[in-house]
């Protein structure tokens, strides 16, 4: 293949993406990523505005970049949402499900046992994670299946190859996360289109406003034990960066990946590989 044949598998010109949750940390280092690459991108997402970090760096982008107030967990919103998208851009290319995370009321500590853990804490984070994911996949789905074309990507965690502790929930929504990624490759590639391509990747420790107060102690910004314990079993010693995940997000979204679909592709510093000896 010709080196230029290769750039332009990363030239997303003139293609619509879509991103839950896009006003967050990684779903918003990829918008403006995406629009960089050329596509045109939507962001859908709970927030009012968008903040100013995403907004300054996508400016002068080649895509268009907007944002859709919606929620990933009423379908009715996000058909709504679409036929906005499908009247600013046409019709989707792209779906990244980037809407998602943990909450403090669903993790255990010191004071609040795992029997205690309330059922509305443990359904947000269920309801968040994995209706999250299917939710959109059945409206932006729906529009692929009719072009017979189009990638998803969904976000899964570290957490879905092994639970953590402290955060039962979020570990079971994003295992399942990953089991969903596996069954609808299969689905739409047997049903619909084999040019219809669902994978997912499993970011491991970011160090991010979701995670924070676990990782880091609120008072001294030091280390916690938990902290210090994910260092020590990460072979390359540090956290990750939102940008460390772009490569394997254009990757995954590009022709270059082609012949992928059903893969959870761990982003770690090699936290999976490791046994801890
Ligand atoms: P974030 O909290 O920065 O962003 C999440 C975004 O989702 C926010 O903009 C929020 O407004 C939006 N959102 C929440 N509920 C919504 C709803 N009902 N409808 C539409 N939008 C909604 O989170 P992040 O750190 O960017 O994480 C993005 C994804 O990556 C999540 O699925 C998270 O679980 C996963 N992840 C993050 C890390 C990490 O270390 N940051 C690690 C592994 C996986």
């Amino acid at each position: 293949m010709k080196k230029e044949e290769l750039y332009r598998m990363y030239d997303f010109t003139g293609q619509t993406a879509v991103i839950t949750g896009g006003g967050g940390v990684l779903g918003g280092e990829m918008a403006v990523t995406l629009a960089w690459m050329g596509a045109n991108v939507a962001i859908l997402d709970r927030c009012a505005t968008l903040n100013e970090q995403i907004t300054t760096a996508a400016a002068g982008a080649p895509g268009q970049l907007t944002l859709i107030h919606s929620d990933v967990l009423d379908t009715h919103v996000l058909q709504e949402s679409a036929d906005e998208v499908e009247r600013a851009f046409g019709k989707v290319d792209i779906l990244i499900n980037a809407a998602g995370g943990n909450h403090p009321s669903a993790t255990t500590t010191a004071e609040k046992s795992f029997f205690d853990l309330p059922t509305d804490a443990l359904k947000f984070v269920f309801d968040l994670n994995l209706l999250g994911t299917i939710l959109p996949c059945q409206v932006f789905g729906r529009q692929m299946a009719e072009t017979k074309s189009g990638a998803i990507l969904n976000i899964s965690s570290m957490n879905a190859f092994r639970p953590l502790t402290r955060i039962p929930a979020y570990s079971a929504a994003k295992a399942g996360v990953s089991n969903f990624t596996q069954w609808l490759a299969v689905h739409m590639a047997q049903e619909y289109s084999p040019a219809i391509r669902v994978n997912a990747i499993a970011p491991g420790f970011l160090l991010g406003e979701q995670n924070r107060f676990l990782l880091t102690d609120a008072q001294t910004g030091e280390l916690t034990p938990r902290g210090r314990t994910i260092l020590t079993h990460t072979p390359m010693n540090r956290f990750g960066n939102p940008d460390d995940l772009l490569g394997a997000v254009l990757w995954l979204l590009s022709p270059a990946a082609a012949f992928v679909t059903g893969v959870v592709i761990p982003i770690d510093g090699g936290f999976a590989a490791f046994s801890g000896v």
